[in-house]
């Protein structure tokens, strides 16, 4: 029998713990503030934004939205950027991706003033990750692992598979899995025989954006099974890269899409400014 893990009851509880610190700084008369820019009008984007935004009314901190018209210009971005860096008011800055294609995601990550880059997109935030030495950890691996933890599910000395190996999720998940001393291996759309690796695997990772890519003949019984996709199936409905039905009869534990993996990335999201909010105040 599988054990559903819950990440809308896991979430509420890290929003609840970032909510009471940020009412004991307002009691102080200090708030935490986080900038969302968009760039835009791409429908997904405008949700993952709206998400955010009632994220920090719900733990308290200040939200300020940038949205911005899909003709801006990269100088225009790294130019509110600048301002947002030097601006000692706003603790966290983040800028929805993907961005229209004539601005250059890499120089907008780059423009974020690496304390506040609370998505830990930035080269010397995910050094800091692999060397097990951070402030922040990307949002939506951290969101893993914190589940894993919640549920008492200790992976060291586990052999973990990834499938997926972007730059935001499938490689900042190999470190943190690392760093929790697990076996780890990241598969991906070169890997030769993936049933081979995920079928000997005790912990699965899925991050490959494709609807119920993970069959129950890919799984083995017993294995922890996280889902992280984000899909729409042939029928506009909401899934994820795990066959839910099916590879949930084989599975420990298996998080649900939605309700698993997604509203961890943005629990950690606000923990991540909280964290950005010390920094700058010298804690
Ligand atoms: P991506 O497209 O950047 O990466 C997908 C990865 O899957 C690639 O590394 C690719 O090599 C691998 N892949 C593709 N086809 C494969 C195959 N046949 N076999 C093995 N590997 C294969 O995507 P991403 O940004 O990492 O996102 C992955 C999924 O996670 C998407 O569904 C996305 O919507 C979702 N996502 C969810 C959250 C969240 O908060 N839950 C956050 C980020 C991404």
């Amino acid at each position: 029998m599988y054990k559903l893990i819950d990440g809308k009851e896991v979430s509420a509880f890290i929003k609840n713990q970032v909510r009471e610190e940020v009412e004991a700084l307002k009691k102080q008369g200090k708030t935490v503030s986080l900038a969302v820019i968009i760039v835009g009008n791409n429908p997904a984007s405008r949700v993952y934004v709206n998400n955010k935004k009632k994220a920090c009314e719900a733990t308290g901190i200040k939200s300020y939205e940038y949205a911005l018209d899909e003709n801006t210009s990269e100088q225009e971005l790294l130019a509110l950027i600048k301002e947002l860096n030097e601006n000692s008011e706003i603790n966290g800055i983040l800028c929805q991706l993907p961005l229209p294609k004539h601005i250059d995601e890499k120089k907008v990550i780059d423009a974020i003033a690496a304390e506040k880059d609370v998505d830990c997109f930035r080269a010397e935030n995910v050094g800091k990750m692999w060397l097990g030495d951070y402030d922040f950890a990307a949002c939506t691996p951290k969101g893993v692992m914190l589940l894993l933890e919640y549920y008492g599910i200790d992976v060291c000395g586990k052999n973990c598979v990834i499938i997926g190996r972007s730059n935001i999720v499938g490689k900042p998940m190999a470190s943190l899995l690392i760093e929790k001393s697990a076996t780890v291996t990241v598969c991906h759309s070169k890997t030769k025989n993936l049933s081979e690796f995920t079928r000997n695997a005790e912990v699965i990772i899925a991050a490959v954006g494709r609807p119920r890519f993970i069959t129950a003949d890919m799984v083995s019984d017993g294995a922890v099974v996280i889902d992280v996709g984000i899909n729409r199936d042939e029928n506009g409905k909401l899934c994820g890269d795990v066959d839910f039905e099916s590879v949930k009869e084989k599975a420990s534990y298996i998080t649900p899409v939605p309700g698993g993996c997604g509203p961890m990335t943005i629990a950690v999201l606000m923990r991540n400014t909280l964290v950005a909010y010390h920094i700058a105040n010298g804690k």
